[in-house]
Protein backbone atom coordinates (compact mmCIF):
# COMPACT_ATOMS: atom_id res chain seq x y z
CA UNK A 1 0.00 0.00 0.00
CA UNK A 2 1.77 2.84 -0.76
CA UNK A 3 0.83 6.66 0.58
CA UNK A 4 0.51 8.50 -2.52
CA UNK A 5 -0.10 7.84 -6.60
CA UNK A 6 0.22 10.67 -8.52
CA UNK A 7 -1.05 10.57 -12.05
CA UNK A 8 0.08 12.85 -14.91
CA UNK A 9 3.53 14.25 -15.32
CA UNK A 10 2.71 18.37 -16.13
CA UNK A 11 3.97 21.30 -14.02
CA UNK A 12 1.25 20.19 -11.54
CA UNK A 13 2.02 16.21 -11.22
CA UNK A 14 6.34 16.98 -10.44
CA UNK A 15 5.17 19.49 -8.02
CA UNK A 16 3.01 17.28 -6.25
CA UNK A 17 5.63 14.70 -6.47
CA UNK A 18 8.18 17.54 -5.51
CA UNK A 19 6.58 17.79 -1.96
CA UNK A 20 5.28 14.19 -1.12
CA UNK A 21 8.54 13.46 -1.65
CA UNK A 22 9.94 15.71 0.75
CA UNK A 23 7.94 14.97 2.99
CA UNK A 24 8.82 11.27 2.50
CA UNK A 25 5.47 10.11 1.67
CA UNK A 26 7.29 8.02 -1.28
CA UNK A 27 5.10 9.07 -4.11
CA UNK A 28 4.83 6.79 -7.59
CA UNK A 29 4.17 9.10 -10.27
CA UNK A 30 2.37 7.69 -13.51
CA UNK A 31 4.32 9.89 -16.07
CA UNK A 32 1.14 8.77 -18.60
CA UNK A 33 0.69 8.70 -22.71
CA UNK A 34 1.87 12.20 -23.20
CA UNK A 35 4.73 12.69 -20.56
CA UNK A 36 5.34 16.12 -19.62
CA UNK A 37 1.63 17.20 -20.95
CA UNK A 38 1.25 20.40 -22.86
CA UNK A 39 4.62 22.07 -21.96
CA UNK A 40 6.37 19.61 -24.23
CA UNK A 41 4.71 21.31 -27.48
CA UNK A 42 5.60 24.83 -25.88
CA UNK A 43 8.36 26.91 -27.13
CA UNK A 44 9.72 29.97 -25.10
CA UNK A 45 8.16 30.18 -21.83
CA UNK A 46 8.30 33.50 -20.63
CA UNK A 47 6.06 33.62 -17.26
CA UNK A 48 7.48 31.20 -15.21
CA UNK A 49 9.25 32.77 -12.08
CA UNK A 50 12.77 32.45 -11.73
CA UNK A 51 13.67 32.19 -15.20
CA UNK A 52 14.69 35.86 -16.33
CA UNK A 53 15.69 34.58 -20.34
CA UNK A 54 12.68 32.46 -20.75
CA UNK A 55 12.96 28.72 -20.80
CA UNK A 56 11.88 26.00 -23.20
CA UNK A 57 8.86 23.78 -22.03
CA UNK A 58 10.46 20.85 -22.46
CA UNK A 59 13.52 21.77 -20.49
CA UNK A 60 11.21 22.77 -17.73
CA UNK A 61 9.62 19.85 -17.80
CA UNK A 62 12.52 18.13 -17.82
CA UNK A 63 14.07 20.04 -14.63
CA UNK A 64 11.00 19.35 -12.67
CA UNK A 65 11.13 15.64 -13.38
CA UNK A 66 14.66 15.67 -12.32
CA UNK A 67 14.11 17.44 -8.92
CA UNK A 68 11.08 14.97 -7.82
CA UNK A 69 13.33 11.89 -9.04
CA UNK A 70 16.24 13.58 -6.58
CA UNK A 71 13.87 13.37 -3.62
CA UNK A 72 12.75 9.38 -4.36
CA UNK A 73 9.38 10.08 -6.54
CA UNK A 74 9.18 6.09 -8.27
CA UNK A 75 8.75 7.76 -12.05
CA UNK A 76 6.47 5.14 -14.16
CA UNK A 77 6.87 5.59 -17.56
CA UNK A 78 2.95 4.17 -18.50
CA UNK A 79 -0.49 5.06 -19.45
CA UNK A 80 -2.99 4.58 -15.83
CA UNK A 81 -6.06 2.47 -17.59
CA UNK A 82 -8.07 2.40 -14.45
CA UNK A 83 -8.73 4.17 -11.29
CA UNK A 84 -11.24 2.82 -8.27
CA UNK A 85 -12.19 3.64 -5.31
CA UNK A 86 -11.51 0.38 -2.32
CA UNK A 87 -12.52 -0.25 1.14
CA UNK A 88 -8.72 1.34 1.66
CA UNK A 89 -7.87 3.93 -0.52
CA UNK A 90 -7.41 3.29 -4.38
CA UNK A 91 -6.55 0.51 -6.93
CA UNK A 92 -4.91 2.03 -10.04
CA UNK A 93 -4.52 -0.28 -12.78
CA UNK A 94 -1.76 0.43 -15.56
CA UNK A 95 -0.31 -1.76 -18.15
CA UNK A 96 -1.68 -4.88 -16.91
CA UNK A 97 -0.58 -4.05 -13.28
CA UNK A 98 -2.39 -3.03 -10.02
CA UNK A 99 -1.23 -0.71 -7.82
CA UNK A 100 -2.80 0.30 -3.86
CA UNK A 101 -2.79 3.77 -2.35
CA UNK A 102 -4.33 5.72 0.45
CA UNK A 103 -4.37 8.92 -1.32
CA UNK A 104 -4.38 9.74 -5.15
CA UNK A 105 -3.41 12.92 -6.70
CA UNK A 106 -5.14 13.68 -10.21
CA UNK A 107 -2.97 15.61 -12.99
CA UNK A 108 -4.03 14.47 -16.03
CA UNK A 109 -3.97 17.93 -17.88
CA UNK A 110 -6.20 18.90 -20.67
CA UNK A 111 -6.04 18.36 -24.76
CA UNK A 112 -6.08 20.98 -27.87
CA UNK A 113 -9.50 20.91 -28.84
CA UNK A 114 -9.96 19.93 -32.41
CA UNK A 115 -12.81 22.16 -35.21
CA UNK A 116 -14.92 18.88 -34.85
CA UNK A 117 -14.99 18.74 -39.10
CA UNK A 118 -14.65 15.75 -40.99
CA UNK A 119 -12.41 17.28 -43.51
CA UNK A 120 -10.25 18.11 -40.48
CA UNK A 121 -9.99 14.28 -39.29
CA UNK A 122 -9.56 12.94 -42.68
CA UNK A 123 -6.10 15.57 -43.45
CA UNK A 124 -5.23 15.33 -40.43
CA UNK A 125 -1.14 15.12 -40.15
CA UNK A 126 -1.71 15.25 -44.04
CA UNK A 127 -1.82 19.76 -43.58
CA UNK A 128 -4.08 19.50 -40.14
CA UNK A 129 -2.68 19.80 -37.15
CA UNK A 130 -3.06 21.09 -33.77
CA UNK A 131 0.93 21.45 -32.63
CA UNK A 132 3.24 24.17 -34.96
CA UNK A 133 5.68 22.74 -32.65
CA UNK A 134 5.49 19.74 -33.79
CA UNK A 135 4.92 20.63 -37.31
CA UNK A 136 5.59 23.84 -38.11
CA UNK A 137 8.84 22.63 -40.06
CA UNK A 138 6.92 21.18 -42.64
CA UNK A 139 5.72 24.44 -43.88
CA UNK A 140 8.83 26.44 -44.78
CA UNK A 141 7.72 28.93 -47.73
CA UNK A 142 4.13 27.69 -47.51
CA UNK A 143 0.72 29.81 -46.37
CA UNK A 144 -1.32 28.16 -43.12
CA UNK A 145 -3.82 29.37 -41.19
CA UNK A 146 -4.61 29.27 -37.21
CA UNK A 147 -7.91 28.99 -35.73
CA UNK A 148 -8.53 30.92 -32.43
CA UNK A 149 -8.26 34.30 -30.86
CA UNK A 150 -6.12 33.19 -27.81
CA UNK A 151 -3.12 33.60 -26.42
CA UNK A 152 -2.40 29.86 -28.01
CA UNK A 153 -3.31 30.88 -31.37
CA UNK A 154 -1.07 34.34 -31.33
CA UNK A 155 1.70 32.02 -29.88
CA UNK A 156 1.13 29.09 -32.81
CA UNK A 157 1.31 31.66 -35.64
CA UNK A 158 4.22 33.89 -34.38
CA UNK A 159 5.79 30.63 -34.16
CA UNK A 160 4.82 29.44 -37.55
CA UNK A 161 6.29 32.74 -39.11
CA UNK A 162 9.61 30.86 -38.81
CA UNK A 163 8.90 28.56 -41.05
CA UNK A 164 5.98 30.16 -43.57
CA UNK A 165 5.94 33.22 -45.37
CA UNK A 166 2.33 33.80 -44.49
CA UNK A 167 0.44 33.19 -41.80
CA UNK A 168 -3.51 34.00 -41.62
CA UNK A 169 -4.90 33.83 -38.02
CA UNK A 170 -9.23 33.11 -38.44
CA UNK A 171 -11.03 33.79 -35.34
CA UNK A 172 -14.82 34.10 -35.17
CA UNK A 173 -15.61 37.05 -33.42
CA UNK A 174 -14.03 40.52 -34.36
CA UNK A 175 -11.77 41.17 -30.87
CA UNK A 176 -9.46 38.60 -29.41
CA UNK A 177 -9.41 37.03 -26.42
CA UNK A 178 -5.47 37.16 -26.05
CA UNK A 179 -3.98 39.16 -23.59
CA UNK A 180 -2.21 42.79 -24.85
CA UNK A 181 1.36 41.73 -24.75
CA UNK A 182 1.17 39.11 -27.45
CA UNK A 183 -1.53 40.89 -29.19
CA UNK A 184 0.97 44.14 -29.71
CA UNK A 185 3.72 41.42 -30.56
CA UNK A 186 1.57 40.04 -33.40
CA UNK A 187 0.96 43.40 -35.10
CA UNK A 188 4.60 44.00 -35.09
CA UNK A 189 5.33 40.91 -37.40
CA UNK A 190 4.28 41.41 -40.84
CA UNK A 191 3.86 38.05 -41.56
CA UNK A 192 0.45 37.90 -39.81
CA UNK A 193 -2.44 38.54 -41.49
CA UNK A 194 -6.51 38.79 -38.98
CA UNK A 195 -9.13 37.62 -40.60
CA UNK A 196 -11.91 38.84 -38.62
CA UNK A 197 -15.66 37.37 -38.17
CA UNK A 198 -14.43 33.59 -39.97
CA UNK A 199 -14.64 30.46 -39.44
CA UNK A 200 -13.25 27.29 -41.31
CA UNK A 201 -16.33 25.33 -42.74
CA UNK A 202 -14.51 22.75 -44.21
CA UNK A 203 -10.61 21.54 -45.16
CA UNK A 204 -10.02 21.10 -48.90
CA UNK A 205 -7.55 18.46 -50.10
CA UNK A 206 -9.30 15.24 -49.73
CA UNK A 207 -9.22 14.10 -53.21
CA UNK A 208 -5.55 14.87 -53.45
CA UNK A 209 -4.45 13.80 -49.71
CA UNK A 210 -3.46 16.72 -48.36
CA UNK A 211 -4.47 20.07 -47.63
CA UNK A 212 -5.27 22.77 -50.64
CA UNK A 213 -7.49 25.24 -49.08
CA UNK A 214 -10.65 25.99 -46.83
CA UNK A 215 -13.70 26.83 -47.37
CA UNK A 216 -14.03 30.25 -44.70
CA UNK A 217 -17.65 31.03 -43.33
CA UNK A 218 -18.62 34.59 -42.57
CA UNK A 219 -19.70 35.07 -38.77
CA UNK A 220 -21.90 37.75 -39.61
CA UNK A 221 -23.43 37.22 -43.64
CA UNK A 222 -23.19 33.24 -43.12
CA UNK A 223 -21.39 33.61 -46.25
CA UNK A 224 -18.46 30.95 -47.81
CA UNK A 225 -15.58 31.39 -49.85
CA UNK A 226 -12.89 29.33 -50.44
CA UNK A 227 -8.78 30.37 -49.87
CA UNK A 228 -5.83 28.18 -51.06
CA UNK A 229 -3.82 27.49 -47.95
CA UNK A 230 -1.28 24.31 -47.33
CA UNK A 231 -1.82 24.06 -43.57
CA UNK A 232 -4.36 24.43 -41.02
CA UNK A 233 -3.56 24.47 -37.01
CA UNK A 234 -6.58 24.75 -34.88
CA UNK A 235 -5.98 26.62 -31.25
CA UNK A 236 -9.13 26.96 -30.16
CA UNK A 237 -8.54 25.99 -26.38
CA UNK A 238 -8.40 22.74 -24.90
CA UNK A 239 -10.85 20.01 -22.44
CA UNK A 240 -9.99 18.53 -19.25
CA UNK A 241 -8.30 15.09 -19.12
CA UNK A 242 -11.28 13.64 -16.97
CA UNK A 243 -12.04 9.81 -18.51
CA UNK A 244 -9.81 8.24 -15.73
CA UNK A 245 -12.07 10.17 -12.85
CA UNK A 246 -15.19 11.10 -14.98
CA UNK A 247 -17.18 8.26 -13.32
CA UNK A 248 -16.09 8.51 -9.89
CA UNK A 249 -15.78 12.05 -8.88
CA UNK A 250 -18.13 15.14 -9.60
CA UNK A 251 -17.11 17.51 -12.05
CA UNK A 252 -18.13 21.31 -13.08
CA UNK A 253 -20.10 22.44 -15.75
CA UNK A 254 -17.49 22.85 -17.87
CA UNK A 255 -16.43 19.41 -17.24
CA UNK A 256 -13.56 19.94 -15.46
CA UNK A 257 -12.68 17.92 -12.09
CA UNK A 258 -14.79 20.41 -9.10
CA UNK A 259 -12.25 20.56 -5.79
CA UNK A 260 -13.94 22.43 -2.99
CA UNK A 261 -12.64 26.18 -2.80
CA UNK A 262 -9.47 27.10 -1.96
CA UNK A 263 -8.28 23.34 -1.87
CA UNK A 264 -7.63 20.59 -4.25
CA UNK A 265 -9.92 17.96 -2.58
CA UNK A 266 -12.55 16.39 -4.53
CA UNK A 267 -15.67 14.94 -3.30
CA UNK A 268 -14.27 11.85 -2.87
CA UNK A 269 -12.10 11.92 0.42
CA UNK A 270 -8.49 11.39 -0.14
CA UNK A 271 -8.87 11.59 -3.92
CA UNK A 272 -7.20 15.02 -4.75
CA UNK A 273 -7.30 16.70 -8.58
CA UNK A 274 -4.60 19.80 -8.96
CA UNK A 275 -3.33 21.25 -13.01
CA UNK A 276 -5.88 21.75 -15.56
CA UNK A 277 -8.21 19.05 -14.79
CA UNK A 278 -9.38 20.75 -12.40
CA UNK A 279 -8.95 24.72 -13.94
CA UNK A 280 -10.73 26.22 -16.33
CA UNK A 281 -9.69 29.85 -15.18
CA UNK A 282 -6.26 30.43 -15.48
CA UNK A 283 -4.49 27.21 -16.91
CA UNK A 284 -0.78 28.71 -16.49
CA UNK A 285 1.94 26.67 -15.86
CA UNK A 286 2.69 28.11 -12.67
CA UNK A 287 -0.48 28.07 -11.32
CA UNK A 288 -0.67 24.43 -12.33
CA UNK A 289 2.49 23.69 -10.28
CA UNK A 290 1.33 25.66 -7.17
CA UNK A 291 -2.04 23.38 -7.09
CA UNK A 292 0.56 20.55 -7.37
CA UNK A 293 2.12 21.67 -4.30
CA UNK A 294 -1.46 22.15 -2.50
CA UNK A 295 -2.51 18.40 -3.84
CA UNK A 296 0.67 17.19 -1.91
CA UNK A 297 -0.29 19.39 0.86
CA UNK A 298 -3.84 18.01 1.29
CA UNK A 299 -2.52 14.49 0.92
CA UNK A 300 0.02 14.75 3.54
CA UNK A 301 -2.45 15.73 5.98
CA UNK A 302 -5.19 13.68 5.00
CA UNK A 303 -2.67 10.68 5.68
CA UNK A 304 -1.91 12.15 9.15
CA UNK A 305 -4.96 12.91 10.10
CA UNK A 306 -5.88 9.17 9.30
CA UNK A 307 -3.54 8.06 11.39
P1 LIG B 1 -8.58 30.26 -24.91
O1 LIG B 1 -8.03 31.44 -24.21
O2 LIG B 1 -9.75 29.52 -24.34
O3 LIG B 1 -8.94 30.73 -26.40
C1 LIG B 1 -9.57 29.87 -27.30
C2 LIG B 1 -9.90 30.67 -28.54
O4 LIG B 1 -10.47 29.79 -29.51
C3 LIG B 1 -10.93 31.77 -28.29
O5 LIG B 1 -10.55 32.93 -28.96
C4 LIG B 1 -12.23 31.17 -28.84
O6 LIG B 1 -13.06 32.14 -29.42
C5 LIG B 1 -11.73 30.26 -29.94
N1 LIG B 1 -12.59 29.10 -30.14
C6 LIG B 1 -13.04 28.20 -29.22
N2 LIG B 1 -13.77 27.24 -29.82
C7 LIG B 1 -13.80 27.52 -31.13
C8 LIG B 1 -14.38 26.91 -32.26
N3 LIG B 1 -15.07 25.77 -32.16
N4 LIG B 1 -14.18 27.49 -33.47
C9 LIG B 1 -13.48 28.62 -33.59
N5 LIG B 1 -12.88 29.26 -32.57
C10 LIG B 1 -13.04 28.71 -31.35
O7 LIG B 1 -7.47 29.12 -25.13
P2 LIG B 1 -5.88 29.26 -25.35
O8 LIG B 1 -5.56 30.32 -26.32
O9 LIG B 1 -5.45 27.87 -25.62
O10 LIG B 1 -5.34 29.71 -23.94
C11 LIG B 1 -5.58 28.92 -22.76
C12 LIG B 1 -4.88 29.55 -21.55
O11 LIG B 1 -3.48 29.42 -21.69
C13 LIG B 1 -5.18 31.04 -21.40
O12 LIG B 1 -5.28 31.33 -20.03
C14 LIG B 1 -3.95 31.69 -21.98
O13 LIG B 1 -3.68 32.97 -21.43
C15 LIG B 1 -2.86 30.69 -21.63
N6 LIG B 1 -1.74 30.76 -22.58
C16 LIG B 1 -0.73 31.65 -22.32
C17 LIG B 1 0.33 31.78 -23.19
C18 LIG B 1 1.44 32.74 -22.88
O14 LIG B 1 1.29 33.57 -22.00
N7 LIG B 1 2.56 32.69 -23.57
C19 LIG B 1 0.37 31.02 -24.36
C20 LIG B 1 -0.66 30.14 -24.62
C21 LIG B 1 -1.73 30.04 -23.73
P3 LIG B 1 -13.84 33.24 -28.53
O15 LIG B 1 -12.80 34.23 -28.14
O16 LIG B 1 -14.88 33.75 -29.45
O17 LIG B 1 -14.41 32.48 -27.37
Amino acid sequence: MNDVIIIGSGPAGWTAAIYASRADLKPLLFEGGEPGGQLMTTTDVENFPGFPKGVQGPELMQVMKEQAARFGTEIIAAHVDKLEKTAGGFEVTAAEKTYRAKTVIISTGATARRLGLDSEKALYGKGVSACATCDGFFFKGKKVIVVGGGDSAIEEASFLTRFADKVYIVHRRNELRASKIMQERMKKNEKIEMIWNASVDGILGKEVDHVTGVRLKDSTTGELRDMEIDGVFAAIGHEPNVDLVKDLVDLDEKNYVKTSFGTSQTNIPGLFACGDVQDSRYRQAITAAGSGCMAALDAEKYLADQE
